[in-house]
């Protein structure tokens, strides 16, 4: 059967990780309230700023039913921000009351925008575990893996730095392969569906 993925579409770069699923073999809508949360089998949480998803995520009365969601294992993939929002612990959270908030779905620390303070933006080629040609990965503002407990999977690295890793059902890039055109991380996660 054709997996449901939802991409959470409060805020940041849903319609192309739209396309990318569909490309991928997925059925894909947006989930901006609770009916459609509850109604995915997975669920993608895009680029943006996750300062503004977590604070959207508490008003939209979303923050604990997808903490649930999560801790009972429902799929995920994060990018970026998303990323940010899938760990435990979060380092530069920012300022509290307008912090970023773990969803905690992957046992690892992530630094917000750590790239970002040495360079605002970048690209390049870099080796993916699981896949036999390296991606193009495009970083903006991005973030990236400081630990990672026992259970999580080091996918790939930038610049020495953690930047994809898979726990379970959990993947998560520091970078936005939605914006390249290459389907083979979205396909990863519809493939693991
Ligand atoms: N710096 C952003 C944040 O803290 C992430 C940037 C991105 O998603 N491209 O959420």
């Amino acid at each position: 059967m054709t997996a449901h993925v939802g991409v959470l579409a409060l805020q940041g770069d849903t319609r192309e990780h739209l396309a990318a699923l569909r490309e991928a073999g997925a059925e894909a809508s947006t989930v901006r309230r609770l009916s459609e949360l509850q109604t995915v089998d997975a669920l993608v949480i895009p680029g943006g700023e996750s300062t503004a998803m977590s604070h959207l995520l508490r008003e939209f009365d979303l923050l604990e039913p997808l903490r649930a969601r999560i801790a009972e294992g429902m799929p995920c993939y994060g990018s970026c921000a998303g990323m940010i929002l899938l760990a435990t612990d979060i380092a530069d959270a920012g300022v509290p009351g307008r912090a970023a908030l773990p969803l905690k779905g992957i046992d690892m620390t992530v630094r917000r925008n750590a790239f970002g303070r040495q360079v605002d933006s970048f690209e390049g080629d870099i080796d993916f575990v699981g896949l036999d040609e390296p991606v193009h990965a495009v970083f903006i503002r991005a973030p990236w893996v400081e630990r990672v407990g026992s259970d999580v999977e080091v996918l790939a690295r930038a610049d020495g730095h953690i930047v994809a890793v898979r726990q379970g059902p959990m993947l998560a890039t520091a970078f936005h392969p939605e914006v390249t055109g290459d389907r083979r991380v979205h396909k990863l996660f519809v493939d693991s569906l």
